[in-house]
């Protein structure tokens, strides 16, 4: 695996790679790598000749009283772990080399970023989609690869593809969860044992609501007062939103039809979880 650090670098390798007509995919991440993001390099690796990872704790994306500076780093693990999945190419800059003095230009989803998470966070997902976007320039990725446990990050990353006619196609991978359901988190390294066992609340909540729409409630106002019900009953979990969405505009649906996301966001100690599962009438709720 190549491991590359300047932005010269990394576009030269990936053109490289790419120069004999082969197909590129591509895994951003934060590291801290977990079965969730191998998953992705595995999908990646399915479907392309070529796969590159990238590592970077991007600070556009976390506020000011968030965790960028505690937030978990071991890069010469999570390089193990890459080239044990026989990646080819792995982009770790340095926050200087991503955002030298005097950067001002940011790539910003109206409307979709102010929603969920977004109305949390402010400025996150502008974080978020201006790294992408630069990311995807140094990339130049046939394919990307994305959780579906960050839906609404999904949703916009999608929207800004479409938008600013990025020549990727954005390919979409499913919750990796632990076996007792906890959905897979660089995050969930934060919890103590106790509140390793309240975190499942989240998962529990999603399946009370997936439950009772598969038994046929559409009502959005009776299924969400059963989510937060169920978050609720865990003393120490403070809930911070769960709703029922339309998965692309990420706006809030009335009938609660196929395809609607339940996505919940709650603060396990100082902890902050996200989970979602999508309705689907044909397969089941994900
Ligand atoms: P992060 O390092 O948290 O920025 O995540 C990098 C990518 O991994 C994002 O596309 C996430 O949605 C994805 N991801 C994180 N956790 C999971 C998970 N449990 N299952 C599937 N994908 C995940």
């Amino acid at each position: 695996m190549r491991i590359c650090q300047t932005i010269e670098e990394m576009r030269a390798a990936c053109r490289e790679a790419k120069r004999s007509g082969k197909r590129l995919g591509f895994v951003p991440t934060m590291g801290a790598l977990h079965e969730g993001h191998l998953s992705l390099v595995r999908a990646a690796k399915a479907s392309c000749e070529v796969v590159a990872a990238s590592i970077f704790v991007n600070p556009l994306q976390f506020g000011p009283r968030e965790d960028l500076q505690k937030y978990p780093r071991d890069f010469d693990r999570d390089r193990a772990l890459l080239e044990k999945e026989s990646v080819e190419l792995l982009f770790a800059p340095s926050v200087e080399e991503m955002y030298p003095p005097g950067a001002i230009t940011w790539v910003e989803v109206e409307g979709l970023s102010d929603r969920l998470d977004g109305h949390s966070r402010p400025g996150h997902f502008r974080g978020v989609t201006t790294v992408v976007a630069k990311l995807f320039h140094i990339v130049e990725p046939d394919a990307a690869y994305f959780g579906q446990k960050d839906a609404a990050q999904l949703a916009i990353i999608r929207r800004m593809a479409r938008d600013l006619n990025f020549p990727v196609e954005i390919v979409a991978g499913p919750i990796v969860r632990e076996a007792d359901g906890l959905a897979m988190s660089s995050r969930n390294a934060y919890l103590n044992p106790q509140q390793r066992k309240q975190a499942l609340v989240l998962h529990r909540s999603l399946l009370r609501v997936k439950k009772l729409w598969e038994g046929g409630e559409r009502d959005l106002a009776r299924l969400r007062a059963a989510g937060r019900e169920e978050i609720a009953r865990e003393d120490s979990v403070r809930l911070d939103y769960f709703e029922i969405v339309d998965a692309g505009s990420l706006e809030p649906v009335v009938d609660v039809a196929d395809g609607a996301l339940v996505a919940v966001a709650a603060l396990v100690g100082t902890t902050r979880l996200i989970d979602n599962v999508a309705l689907d009438a044909s397969h089941g709720a994900r």
